[in-house]
């Protein structure tokens, strides 16, 4: 992904530390043909309740994680693809990387929910998957995937464009 960056001949990208920023960000080329994305290091701030199986966990905001969300939608936006689009791939290779950093996976982005078939219960503390049939505790239902569309990314908390303020 970042060697495709590197050698991504429809639009370059630089990536804004910014201390100040509330949020991560992501801003599409404009005719100058540079991209952005903000990205605050030190921005730790809560996502989302519930941290896999933990309802009472938190899922935080993590830099790396933050960042890699950020160079998927450069990745796709050089690939030709409208990145607000694709919010749920940006937070399905987000967790990829969480999961391998011990760090509460993302349920979703907004109200857009992942599907749950692959995203198992688990937690730095407490995993659905350690002991085979060990865990019945059951997670409440979620509601199935919605599909999204490409207006949603407007109207849901949204790192794209960077006109709207802070969630
Ligand atoms: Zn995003």
């Amino acid at each position: 992904m970042l060697d495709d960056l590197q050698h991504c001949t429809r639009a370059r990208y630089e990536i804004c530390i910014d201390p100040t920023a509330s949020r991560n960000l992501f801003e599409r080329p404009d005719n100058d043909g540079f991209g952005t994305i903000t990205w605050n290091p030190q921005l730790r701030s809560e996502l989302e309740d519930g941290c896999g199986s933990d309802p009472a966990g938190h899922v935080m905001r993590d830099p790396v994680a933050s960042l890699l969300h950020e160079i998927v939608h450069a990745a796709h936006d050089c690939a030709g693809l409208d990145a607000g689009e694709y919010e749920l791939e940006a937070v399905r290779v987000e967790n990829i990387y969480r999961r391998a950093a011990g760090l509460c996976p993302r349920h979703g982005y907004g109200d857009d929910r992942l599907p749950l078939e692959p995203t198992k219960g688990c937690a730095p503390a407490r995993c659905d998957c350690s002991a085979a049939g060990a865990s019945t505790a059951q997670r409440m239902p979620r509601p199935a995937a919605v599909p999204h569309r490409a207006a949603d990314s407007q109207a849901t908390p949204d790192e794209i464009g960077g006109a709207d303020p802070a969630r």
